[in-house]
């Protein structure tokens, strides 16, 4: 696996593919790799012939508050890691070559980024399309692999992408769990033994959300806000328990058939996500 920290060094590495004809996959990360992570690079050799591989923690996607300081920087065993499962080249850049001094632009996708996370992290998806499309140009990948963990972040990447015309292919990925049903995240380690045991509840109450649509249940409000109370009564700080059209991501009325149920909560200090998808 080559290593390059430059723009410059990767486009002539990448570029001496291109001139061969080959397919370039590209999977962008801030990091602090997990199987989520590792499952995205197989699913990428499944595409193309490279994977190029970014790690890198965007400051304009954090928030004033949020962990920017403190998001787990663990480069060697990344490195380690991606060679494992074949990824050809990894791109790690410093901040300022990602943002040199003067820089002043920024994407803005409107509609997706609405609710849930959008709402709750203000700029967040700013920073995340922004990062994206400078990354998208910098690699030009054939196609990108993004979680479904983060779903509103695919679909505001999709939705750049097609606006901004990117000839690429953007591929979901479906969630990697852990055997307690928790979903994969960099973030698990800032919990405790106790809290992660706990944070398990949170794939459970997207499965009793799911299972009891199934059964009929169409008052989705009311779902929602019984498994609100559910949770802050079990100790977690909920940001929001969703469930809306996967599609659009606007909340989902009974006519609705394909739908997704988005959760945010924090326990104790650390912010959890995830989301289940549901078709009628
Ligand atoms: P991050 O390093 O958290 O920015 O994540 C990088 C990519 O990995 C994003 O496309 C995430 O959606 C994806 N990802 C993170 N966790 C998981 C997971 N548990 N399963 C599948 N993909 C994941």
């Amino acid at each position: 696996m080559i290593v390059v920290n430059s723009i410059a060094d990767v486009r002539q590495r990448i570029g001496d593919w291109r001139r061969d004809g080959l397919r370039v996959a590209f999977v962008p990360t801030m990091g602090n790799l997990h199987e989520g992570h590792l499952t995205l690079v197989q699913e990428a050799r499944k595409q193309a012939d490279h994977v190029v591989v970014s790690i890198f923690v965007n400051p304009m996607q954090f928030g004033p508050n949020e962990d920017f300081e403190r998001y787990p920087r663990t480069l060697e065993a990344d490195s380690a890691k991606l060679e494992s499962v074949g990824a050809d080249l990894l791109f790690v850049p410093p901040v300022e070559e990602m943002y040199p001094a003067k820089s002043n632009t920024c994407v803005e996708v409107s509609g997706v980024t609405k609710g849930l996370c959008g709402d709750m992290r203000p700029g967040h998806f700013i920073g995340v399309a922004t990062v994206v499309a400078k990354l998208f140009n910098i690699v030009m990948p054939d196609v990108a692999l993004f979680g479904e963990k983060d779903y509103q972040q695919l679909l505001v990447i999709r939705r750049m992408a097609t606006d901004l015309c990117f000839p690429v292919e953007v591929v979901g990925v479906p969630t990697v769990r852990e055997e307690s049903g928790l979903a994969m995240s960099s973030r698990n380690g800032y919990l405790s033994d106790e809290e992660k045991q706990k944070a398990a509840l949170i794939y459970q109450v997207l499965q009793g959300a799911a299972h009891q649509i199934e059964e009929g249940q169409r008052n989705y409000r009311q779902i929602e806000s019984v498994v609100i109370e559910l949770l802050a009564a079990q100790g977690f700080k909920p940001e929001y328990f969703a469930i809306h059209n996967a599609e659009t991501l606007e909340p989902a009325g009974v006519n609705d058939k394909s739908l997704r149920i988005l959760v945010a909560a924090k326990l104790g200090q650390t912010r959890l996500i995830d989301n289940i998808g549901l078709n009628l």
